[in-house]
């Protein structure tokens, strides 16, 4: 068995984004504390599989899980430590948004075992922080990242954001340029996605912002890919670049079918076979159910053949690295080539895939428009 990655949900930010749709709310001491002992409560109570394996990537998500103090952190992990064998060289990422650290809290997270930071820089314009209901400024990214460094963490990655309401290629590239010229070690990228519900889709249906332009979108995306690989990048997986060695061990194992195990509110987790299940997601409800003792899981499915098959194809293939058809033949005895000799002859010609060896990947053409793509092995 693979070892396995713990995820904990901090679900706390200080103010809430215009496209949040997560499972996060306001940041209010007492329900941090309350939640931090659940979660606490949840780790220890742990039975879902009976002899938990060797960990070796522990990820603090949200929200932001630096809103948390040094001793909340410490509480939970401590938690795991006790209920998991953690390797000495694990990867423990924390999520942070700029302007929610000073160098005393980073200090301390840093001689807690935090050895990776993630932050959410999202984009090094103010104007666009502001429309997205961001709560810091591009001064904040930078003197986070700052001190980031002045206190040791030489593993850091940025999230960035493409394709804002009114953003134009060359803000983007603006960006580009300004996150490149950080060098963070890691960057995770998306395109902006409007989601039902959220102040932003509001804001776009009454005109109070513009259509996100998807073609532009893709435009953007496709500048990236070339200016990452003129600074030194590896563009690894559909929205992940890193520099040589600095992938996320933690998100890797979620695209190669590694174990991984969810606390807090929201979580997910997989036993690295057949198994998925998920907690309560929403904040009290999950916290009563731990405070009366009972399992705070909501979803539990196992995965039929065909699941874990059409599963091993469109996560494995978002590793821009690709699927080893021989391999998947081995494991579920389907020649991937002739089952979809049709749909691939297709990807092929349009220049979504290729195939290197036995090796099935997908183009940056493909990379884009990947869910097409997946779809055809659904
Ligand atoms: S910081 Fe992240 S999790 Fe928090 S409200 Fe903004 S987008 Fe949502």
């Amino acid at each position: 068995m693979k070892p396995a990655g713990i995820y904990i949900h901090i679900p706390f930010c200080r103010s809430r984004c215009s496209y949040c749709d997560f499972a996060t709310g306001l940041y209010e001491s007492a329900l941090a504390e309350r939640y931090v002992a659940s979660v606490v409560s949840e780790i220890s109570a742990w039975r879902e599989v009976i002899q938990p394996e060797t960990v070796d990537t522990i990820y603090f998500g949200g929200g932001t899980p630096s809103l948390l103090s040094p001793a909340q952190l410490e509480a939970l992990l401590n938690a795991v430590r006790k209920c998991f064998s953690v390797s000495l060289n694990a990867e423990v990422t924390m999520e942070m948004n700029p302007g929610t650290v000073t160098e005393g809290s980073l200090a301390a997270f840093r001689e807690l075992g935090i050895s990776r930071a993630s932050f959410g820089a999202q984009t090094f314009d103010d104007r666009e922080l502001a429309r997205l209901g961001r709560s810091h400024t591009v001064a904040d990214t930078r003197q986070t990242f700052s001190l980031l460094r002045e206190v040791g963490f030489d593993n850091v990655s940025f999230d960035l954001i493409a394709g804002l309401p009114g953003q134009t290629l060359e803000r983007w590239e603006r960006n580009l340029t300004e996150a490149f010229a950080l060098r963070p070690e890691h960057l995770s990228f998306y395109l902006l996605e409007v989601h039902e519900g959220t102040p932003l889709a509001a804001h776009i249906k009454t005109g109070l912002q513009p259509t996100p332009d998807e073609d532009l979108a893709a435009e953007m995306y496709r500048v990236m890919l070339e200016r990452a690989a003129d600074a030194g990048y590896l563009h690894y997986e559909i929205s992940n670049l890193c520099l040589p060695g600095f992938e996320s061990r933690h998100n890797t194992k979620y695209w190669t079918g590694a174990p991984y195990y969810g606390f807090g509110c929201s979580a997910h987790s997989f036993d690295g076979e057949s198994r998925r299940w998920a907690n309560e997601r929403d904040l009290a409800k999950y916290v009563a159910m731990v405070e009366r003792n009972t399992s705070a899981v909501v979803e539990d499915r196992r995965l039929s053949d065909s699941d874990r098959r059409a599963e091993a194809v469109f996560l494995g293939m978002r590793m821009m690295a690709g699927v080893r058809t021989g391999e998947f033949r081995e494991l579920f005895g389907v020649d991937l080539r002739r089952a979809h000799a049709d749909e691939l002859k297709n990807f092929q010609q349009a220049g979504l895939i290729e195939f290197d060896g036995d090796l099935l990947k997908l183009t940056s053409a493909g990379a884009l428009l990947s869910n097409e793509v997946f779809a055809a092995f659904m």
